[in-house]
């Protein structure tokens, strides 16, 4: 722009002045000026061109076909520039000037040519081909000639048949033609690039809004299967480990959308019941295995468990007494096995009443009762032994048969180790101390001697 201005100053300046004080060459270099901007522009434009090749060779077609109509219409100017030069200024026709006006002619024959290679173009809009015709017929059917003519005369020294003012008059319309279809060609090809241009705009909002549809479905079904599938899963694997490990929990009321899911949680509740009646049962199991049947006592094997509960628990020692019924096998046999029972039951009873929560008692035989006392020496186990002693002789034993009767019992009394091996010396020692009882006339309590408890 700046370029263009400076030269237009050169030509405003020489215009300026009366046209006896112009010369040739002041003239001549004017306009030489106004070429050089547009040919610096084009070495811009030919910039461009070569970028959109390379980047998309069908859309510089246009540009390119553009370009050479552009080119057309500044040679067409040049033309008139050439020849107008010589006419403004008389005899200045010289074999330089000539020479410039050939150029541009035969420049223009050239880019004629090279834009009919592609005449098909044009003759695809009836506008254009309309515009091609004008060109053709008149600028290079008309001014190409005059120009020619012109050139000639100059030559040959004949003055001009037009004045400057003639000659543009007779020229400046036919230029015209090339700039409609210069103008024409560009407006079709702009024209086609918007339209393209839209289109593949709609075509990407489109796409961008049926992805953005996708993406959107996506996370939506994410989000569903998380809430309606993986939570509950998690929650169903949760509450699955719990029945397993024997902490069934709660019955839940859980409802689901998922006919499946619904199905598997229903399974849950079915396997938590399940659950809850084999825990009732294992403990109504255990209960049964701990305890003696008949009188409700611990069993021996629980007894055992006891002891080794309290070895567990840190104890070291142990006071033991081990009773048993003096001449049992009398009862059953003068008064029947059952009142033989009623008198196990009743004695069970009256040993349970006797002895604090802490202590453990166990049917250890037949007729034979242990107790494993919760604490206390020697002395105070003997002192427990001697009053179930006198509390069992005056029991009152009421049979089934409404007989009543009495029996008494023969005690042992020992103190000594809770470990595996004293354990049993222990209670062999009671067992012992308790046949000393019965030897020396039974209702008797004996204490185990030192000697034979450490045994
Ligand atoms: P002692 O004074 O020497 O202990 O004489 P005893 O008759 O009590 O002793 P013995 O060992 O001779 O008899 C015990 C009897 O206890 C034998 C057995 O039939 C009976 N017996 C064992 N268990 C039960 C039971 O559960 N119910 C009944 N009714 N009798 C039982
Ligand atoms: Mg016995
Ligand atoms: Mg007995």
């Amino acid at each position: 722009r700046r370029r263009l201005q400076t030269a237009r100053a050169a030509v405003d300046r020489v215009a300026a002045l009366p046209r006896g004080e112009r010369s040739a060459e002041e003239v001549e270099h004017a306009i030489n000026n106004m070429f050089a901007v547009y040919d610096r522009l084009q070495a811009l434009t030919s910039v461009q061109i070569s970028d959109l090749v390379a980047a998309d060779r069908e859309a510089a077609i246009p540009a390119m076909q553009g370009q050479i109509l552009i080119d057309l219409r500044e040679h067409g100017g040049r033309l008139a520039s050439n020849v107008m030069a010589p006419l403004a200024v008389p005899g200045a026709w010289r074999e330089p000037q000539v020479r410039a006006a050939q150029q541009t002619e035969g420049r223009l024959l050239e880019l004629w040519r090279l834009a009919a290679s592609h005449e098909s173009v044009f003759r695809s809009e009836p506008a254009l081909s309309l515009h091609w015709d004008m060109a053709r017929r008149q600028f290079f059917g008309q001014s190409l000639p005059m120009v020619e003519k012109l050139i000639d005369d100059g030559r040959r020294g004949v003055p001009p048949p037009w004045t400057a003012a003639e000659f543009t008059a007779r020229y400046v319309p036919t230029l015209q033609s090339l700039e409609a279809l210069r103008d024409g060609y560009l407006g079709v090809s702009i024209a086609r690039f918007e339209h393209t241009r839209n289109k593949e705009a709609v075509r990407l909002a489109v796409l961008a809004a049926t992805v953005l549809g996708t993406v959107l479905l996506l996370a939506l079904a994410l989000r569903i299967a998380h809430v309606q599938i993986l939570r509950p899963l998690l929650q169903a694997q949760a509450q699955v480990i719990q029945i397993a490990s024997d902490t069934p929990g709660a019955e839940q009321h859980a409802t689901h959308p998922m006919a499946e899911m619904q199905r598997l949680f229903d399974a849950i509740e079915v396997l938590r019941a399940k659950s809850h009646q084999r825990s009732a049962l294992t403990r109504e199991l255990r209960e049964l295995a701990d305890t003696d049947q008949l009188t409700g006592l611990l069993n021996r094997r629980s007894l055992e468990e006891r002891v080794r509960q309290r070895r567990a628990e840190g104890s070291t020692q142990a006071v033991v007494i081990l009773l048993d019924v003096d001449h049992f096998k009398a009862i059953n046999d003068g008064q029947g096995h059952a009142a033989g029972d009623d008198v196990l039951v009743q004695v069970a009873q009256l040993l349970r009443s006797h002895l604090r929560r802490n202590d453990s008692i166990a049917r250890y035989g037949g007729e034979e009762f242990l107790v494993l006392l919760a604490d206390g020496d020697l002395a105070s186990g003997r002192r427990l032994a001697e009053s179930l002693r006198v509390a069992l002789r005056a029991q009152d034993i009421v049979l089934g048969s409404r007989d009543i009767l009495r029996v008494t019992a023969s005690f042992g009394v020992a103190q000594g180790a809770l470990d595996p091996i004293g354990w049993h010396a222990l209670v062999r020692a009671a067992d012992a101390a308790m046949y000393e009882a019965k030897a020396l006339g039974r209702d008797r309590v004996q204490v185990a001697t030192a000697g034979r408890a450490a045994r």
